[in-house]
């Protein structure tokens, strides 16, 4: 199946993990909630001494939302984080037990949550099915030609239909990654090592001159993030 062959070259380009799947759901969770509009460098740089400061879900519930801020404010929106996570907190310990829920329903009912952050969870700490679709993944599938939407939440629905199982966790990895890198606004498909699959009408295959210098400074930034995500991971 061709989506099953495109994901396999992908996940060869990009074989590092996403920048939040890291450690356990409480800490995935907390990554992806502070990524949000913001860089995963800035995320993963913090994540060490915050989860000093709250290792478990449950200090996090303890602690002011003047201290949960200060841990994160090199991050934009932190005051809105900081109360997300405090409530979210307060929810997991109160209705779940100090666990973070493991299906859908229960996680878009805590604070600052979404299904674009839920899914992740679901699939980076419970090995659900899910596919969270971000503008990068929204991009890249249209472009492919695996969806023709125009909002991430209709591409979500497709996707879920048209993707087997077994490679919905590969979707945010790869293409998150791809999305960034490669499948940008005026996309490298020069570089692209799916063009010959893509259904992309105004491919660009002009190299710039300095094509060289932009494939290594690709490879060093995943170098760093994943450095920083394995930190993170302690
Ligand atoms: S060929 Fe171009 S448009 Fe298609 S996925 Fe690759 S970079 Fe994106």
């Amino acid at each position: 199946m061709e989506v099953t062959r495109i994901l396999k070259i992908l996940k060869k380009r990009w074989p590092n993990p996403g920048a939040m799947e890291i450690g356990n759901p409480y800490q995935n969770l907390v990554g992806v909630m502070l990524s949000a509009r913001t860089r995963d460098e800035q995320v993963l740089k913090l994540m060490p001494a915050f989860f000093r400061a709250f290792p478990t879900v449950e200090k996090l519930a303890q602690a002011t939302t003047k201290q949960i801020e200060n841990k994160i404010n090199t991050i934009g929106m932190y005051r809105q984080k900081a109360k997300n996570l405090k409530k979210m907190a307060g929810q997991v310990m109160r209705g779940n037990d100090g666990k973070v829920p493991k299906t859908m329903k229960k996680l878009v009912e805590l604070a600052g949550v979404g299904r674009k952050t839920a899914s992740v969870v679901l699939v980076a700490s419970f090995d659900t099915p899910a596919i969270a679709v971000d503008t990068h993944v929204h991009r890249v599938t249209n472009r492919l030609g695996w969806v023709k939407t125009k909002t991430p939440q209709n591409t979500e629905e497709v996707l879920l239909k048209l993707v087997p199982d077994q490679d919905k966790h590969t979707i945010n990895q790869v293409f998150v990654k791809h999305g960034r890198y490669i499948c940008i606004s005026k996309p490298r498909c020069w570089a692209c090592p799916v063009r010959d699959l893509c259904a992309f009408q105004k491919k660009n295959f002009e190299a710039p001159k300095n094509a060289q210098a932009i494939l290594d400074d690709i490879d060093r930034r995943e170098k760093v993030l994943e450095e920083l995500r394995r930190q993170a991971i302690g």
